[in-house]
Formats: C-alpha cells, structure tokens, sequence
C-alpha cells in the first residue's frame, strides 16, 4: 500500500470499531507538496465504512461505562500523548512530507504543542467539576434541591483541514475524550497519513476502548457530508474554510445537531502611530510567510498610518523578499510550498485579480525560479488597492499580505471590522491606553499585542462574525462537546 519511506510502518489503515482495516474504496494517492511527487497511498474509506464508523462510536458511547469513567479517559488520554512521543520522529517526518510543514514548526504548533496539550485536556477530565450544586429553590411553591451536571454529548463527528493536522485534530480528540464523547474523526484528502499514525498508535499501544475513536481517511469530500447528515451523530465538531463550514451548518440542520465551526479568517495587523514602525511591519511581514501563510489566524492585512504608508510598503518588501520559500525538511525554513497544485492556482487567481483591480504586485508575485518542482509562491506584498478590494477581504491561504493605509486608531478598528471574518489580528504600539482601547474595539476572537502569544492548551480561540461559532482549547473548548443537565429533587 505504501511506497515511501515516510510511509506509516504497516501502511496508512482506517480505525473502525477498534480495528485497523483496509478502505472499502482502496487507496488514494498522498503527495509531497515540496516536490509534487506522491509520497504512498491511504486507504480510501467508502460510505458503509462511514456507516460502521458511526455504528462503533454509537455503541461505544451507549453501552460502555467510557462516559462515565473521569479517571480512565485521563489514563488513555495521558498513555496517547506518551505513545506518540515515543514516535516523534516518525511524525515528524510524515508531518513535513505530507503537509509541507516546516521542521522549525513540529518543535511548536505543527506536532509537539499539541501532543502535549492532550496532557492538559487528561489533567482537566481529572479536575472538572461536573456537578455544581445550585441549592434549594421553591419555584412555583415547590422546594427543590437542584443539581446541574455536565455530561458528554455523545458521538462526535470530528471534520479537519491539512495545514496544522497534527493541531487540529487534537484540538479536537482532546477535549473529546476529556469529556467523554465518542469520535469518528474524518481528516483532510491532503493529509491522510498523519491522522491514519494516530489511528494506529491508539490501536495498539493504548488502552482506549474499541469504537471511542474512529479514523476514516478518504479521498472524497462527500463522505464528510455523510458524517454530517448521519441522526445517530450528535455534534460535528468542524474546521476548515468558511464556505464548507456553511454547507455543514446547513446539512446538519435536517437532523437538528449542535455544530462547533473554526472557520476562515483575514485577520488585520494594526500598526499605530507610535509603534516602532520597522520591528511592527517586519513582525507582520515574516508572520504571512510561516507555513506559507497556510493559518487561519495569521494577519494577511497591514493597516499602517497612512503618512507612513510608503514607508512601511519599503520595510515590509525588505522583509518579504528575503525569505526564500524552500525545502521544509531543511531546519532554517519558514516559508514551505503550499498544499497543493490547486491551492497555488487559487493563490495566483488572486494575485491576477489584484493586479487586474490595478494593486501593485511591490514584490513576490510569481513561483520562484530556483525551485522546479513543488507547489511555491515566492512571498508577495500587495499594495495600492484598498480595505474594500477582493484580496483584502477574501481569504488567500498563501503568502500573501496587503496594505492598507488608516487615519487614526479608530479608522483603524473600523477598517480592521470591515470585514465578514473575525478570527485573529494584531495591534503594535506604545501607548498602553491606546493599545488596549484598539484591542477591545476590534471584534475578534483572539488578539496580539505588540506580538504577545494567545495560543496555549487553557486559551480558547475562535471566531466572531464569518470565522465561526464556538471555542477551541481551553475549558470553553471542553465544554462544547459537553450538555448541562439540571436536576431537581422535590424536599
Ligand atoms: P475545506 O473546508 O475545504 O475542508 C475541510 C474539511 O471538510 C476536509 O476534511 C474536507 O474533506 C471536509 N469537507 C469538504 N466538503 C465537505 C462537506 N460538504 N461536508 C462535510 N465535510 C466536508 O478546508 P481546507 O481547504 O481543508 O482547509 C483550509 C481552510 O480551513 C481555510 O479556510 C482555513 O482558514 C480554515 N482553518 C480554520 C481554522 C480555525 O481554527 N478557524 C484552523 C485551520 C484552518
């Protein structure tokens, strides 16, 4: 089945009803997107695997004490996050291979991060207070003892993208497991081997039970939408762009589920009047070129002071052009390729767009000349177009940053909430009062001030507006994959 040496040990198998198994469609192809060839094959689930998938996780969830065993989902959950790191290399290689991932990143975001914060979420199912007592009450006369539990949802179907796979689905099995729920985890066509390892570490080297987790890879979207409309799903627990996220929203209103959504985002990179100008647009600059500016929360619009506009379009130039996209493998790069052939062709459909509206392409713009293969696009400032124009409000997934210029602190929010998105953003200054009245303004669901980090397992993150509904991480995130029931015994 496999092909490479980055291949899965075994091959890349589905995880149904606690068994590694074959796709009922065959394999699909993997590709590297450093140089366009494909890496191996994954097995290609079809709808009746879906269908068992869903049927293991109902069981598991209805019939086995998993919902109710705090301490044992922590052990399980703690045993995940020691067996992969005993694999770290393994994933790691597969992370840059499949993903595109630069190495610098599996340090952080892209594999270790997230494999420790399983650790936070087990420490959280431990420590979660699932019971508060609300105290007697004689509501239309009746004295009542009132109890309000959390309780897990049921069964999750869980919908990931490929940029941070490793991230995202963690940031979605941990809070699941901690609460309790059942999962069939259904990853992105562009990144099957990393979730297909997971499956399998969890087949043979944990002890979570048959049918809790469910890993089924496919090379068609459909069997997402089939996750979705399935009544025997409670949640679908989704990232990914905001426009999937709205035909999800809608399937899964036949059937009345609750849906978590993590979604688009063209966040704005403020810059006031006071910051120091060169450190906040380098900052800014160097930020859309890590992954290849393939995050949803990366800030793709520089809004500067508008006397300052020429100014800062130089600084960030500089930047830009000195960053060299290149091989992912290779420890100094930030800039990696793009997922894929048709991601590049989405990148550069902006790019004509831009230069159609009559924005000027200052650097970047093109696929660099030194590398022949592999999906890149050599970083690339937009500027002269404004706050309004299609590359400033839709969202590119690549290297790609414009600017903008603003009159003021509150332009700038007004600009910065000009916008259908409200995922992320930046603000760089000096004057404490200013900063903080500008963070405040802009409505989004995380911010970074004078590029302090919000990311960490206790943080919640999420989006306003278009970027979503719902929080990721922390006990917000948690949570969400839970129910509040509320007791009341006559006294
Ligand atoms: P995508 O929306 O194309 O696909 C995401 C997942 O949805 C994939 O697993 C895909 O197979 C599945 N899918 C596609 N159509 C479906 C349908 N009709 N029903 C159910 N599932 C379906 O997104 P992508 O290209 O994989 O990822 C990039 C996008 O993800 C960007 O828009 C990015 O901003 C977003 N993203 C958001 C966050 C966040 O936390 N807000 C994080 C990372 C990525």
């Amino acid at each position: 089945m496999t092909s490479s040496s980055h291949a899965p040990e075994g091959g890349s198998q589905l995880l149904v009803g606690g068994k590694l198994t074959p796709g009922g469609n065959g394999v699909f192809p993997t590709a590297n997107p450093a140089t366009g060839e494909i890496l191996g094959y994954a097995a290609d689930a079809d709808s009746s695997d879906m269908d068992t998938a869903v049927a293991a996780a109902r069981t598991a969830f209805d019939t086995t004490d998993w919902s109710r065993e705090h301490g044992f989902r922590a052990t399980c959950l703690r045993q995940l996050r020691d067996a992969l790191r005993g694999h770290l290399e393994e994933l790691r290689d597969i992370t840059i291979a499949e993903a595109g991932a630069p190495r610098m990143l599996t340090s952080g975001p892209q594999l270790e991060g997230p494999i420790g914060d399983l650790g936070w979420f087990a420490d959280l199912a431990e420590n979660y207070s699932w019971e508060t007592d609300l105290g007697v009450a004689a509501p239309m006369g009746i004295k009542s003892a009132r109890r309000m539990r959390r309780e897990p949802i049921g069964v999750v179907g869980a919908i990931t993208p490929w940029n941070f796979p490793h991230q995202i689905n963690f940031a979605k099995l941990g809070p699941a497991l901690a609460a309790g729920t059942t999962v069939v985890l259904k990853p992105a066509p562009d990144t099957p081997w990393c979730a297909a390892f997971v499956g399998r570490i969890i087949a043979e080297e944990t002890d979570i039970p048959a049918g809790v987790v469910n890993i089924v890879t496919s090379g068609d979207h459909a069997l997402g939408a089939q996750l979705v409309t399935d009544p025997r799903v409670d949640m679908i627990s989704f990232t990914g762009s905001t426009q999937t996220g709205r035909a999800v929203m809608a399937s899964a209103a036949a059937s009345l589920k609750k849906v978590f959504l993590e979604l688009g985002g063209k966040s704005a990179f403020i810059v006031l009047d006071d910051a120091d100008l060169s450190a906040a647009v380098s900052y800014a600059a160097f930020g859309v070129c890590v992954h290849a500016g393939q995050g949803c929360a990366i800030s793709t619009r520089l809004l500067v002071p508008r006397a300052r506009y020429e100014q800062a379009v130089e600084i960030a130039a500089r930047t830009l052009s000195g960053i060299r996209p290149g091989d992912p493998n290779k420890p100094g790069t930030v800039c990696g390729p793009v997922i894929s052939e048709r991601q590049l062709a989405r990148v550069e459909r902006y790019l004509d767009l831009a230069r159609a509206a009559g924005g000027t392409i200052v650097t970047g713009g093109k696929r660099p000349e030194q590398l022949t293969s592999g999906w890149f696009i050599e970083p690339t400032l937009i500027a002269g177009l404004p706050n309004s124009s299609v590359v400033a409000q839709e969202e590119i997934f690549g290297p790609v940053l414009v600017v903008i210029p603003h009159d003021g602190d509150d332009d700038a929010v007004r600009l910065a909430n000009d916008s259908p998105y409200g995922l992320s953003g930046s603000v760089w200054g000096s004057d404490p009062e200013r900063l903080r009245r500008v963070a405040e303004g802009v409505r989004t669901g995380t911010l970074s001030v004078n590029g302090g980090i919000w990311y960490s397992a206790d943080a919640p993150f999420g989006g306003y507006k278009q970027s979503g509904i719902g929080r990721e991480m922390g006990v917000a995130g948690f949570e969400e994959y839970t129910e509040t029931k509320l007791i009341a015994t006559g006294c």
